[in-house]
């Protein structure tokens, strides 16, 4: 099989699987964004899943996703960051990502503001929440605490530059995803209570898209189910 055939299939069975579980849960499919993670694949990659349909993109490391960025800087693509960020990376990610799903201090908020503002840029921005029991310190996956997030919301809107769009977070390692994405649900409706913009909720990978889409989420961040299986990172 060819890499776009393999591709294709994968895609198709990610497509049925997100259309199942909208039926289940009510929802029309057209309400969930399929982001497609190309961490550690090629932009060769990127290219064909852009010839497959897909609109957007994410990645977690900068100076990787810088490089495949300017590859495909000739294809109309939606780049997402998901991955942490220190506030030393703000101005080369805010150069190529429309959304940032992973701001999760005020510090950084601060950071991309004033980088967005110098390159004229406006990123939509979503605050990731920790969805551990122990808050952020033991998960190490970043991510401000529940009752962080409004404290948060109000330094993204009121920051230059940059547009509050709402949520992010990625299920406790080795607990049930379902609490936690009930959780984030709820996180969401009291976000939009106060900023009625802050709409998309950004969960569910390849493991637990379905409970992520009955809790609401809008985007689902798929990697392995798409691309097939990473190799290790050392970093
Ligand atoms: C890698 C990654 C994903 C995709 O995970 P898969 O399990 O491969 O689908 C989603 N979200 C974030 C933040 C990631 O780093």
């Amino acid at each position: 099989m060819s890499r776009i055939e393999e591709l294709a299939a994968n895609l198709a069975a990610v497509r049925e699987r997100i259309a199942k579980a909208c039926h289940a849960a009510g929802r029309a499919p057209d309400e969930i964004t399929l982001v497609a993670v190309t961490k550690t694949f090629p932009a060769s990659d990127v290219r064909l899943l852009a010839e497959l349909g897909i609109t957007d993109v994410a990645e977690n490391r900068d100076q990787e996703a810088a490089a495949k960025a300017y590859d495909c800087r000739d294809l109309d693509l939606t780049w997402h960051f998901v991955g942490q960020l220190q506030t030393n990376k703000a101005r080369s990610v805010v150069s190529y990502a429309d959304v940032i799903h992973s701001v999760d201090r005020e510090r950084l908020v601060n950071a991309l503001s004033r980088a967005a503002t110098d390159a004229g840029r406006s990123p939509r921005c979503l605050i990731q929440v920790s969805l551990d029991e122990a808050g952020t310190a033991e998960g190490g996956r970043g991510g401000v605490r529940p009752d962080g997030v409004l404290a948060l919301a109000e330094a993204l809107s009121a920051a230059e530059g940059l547009r509050l769009g709402g949520l992010m977070a990625v299920a406790p390692l080795g607990a049930d995803p379902a609490p936690a994405f009930a959780r984030l649900a709820e996180i969401s409706d009291s976000l939009r209570a106060v900023y009625p913009e802050a709409k998309t909720v950004s969960a569910g990978m390849s493991g637990d898209l379905e409970h992520a889409i009955v809790s609401g989420a809008t985007h689902v961040r798929i990697g392995t189910a798409l691309l097939g299986g990473r190799r290790a990172i050392v970093r």
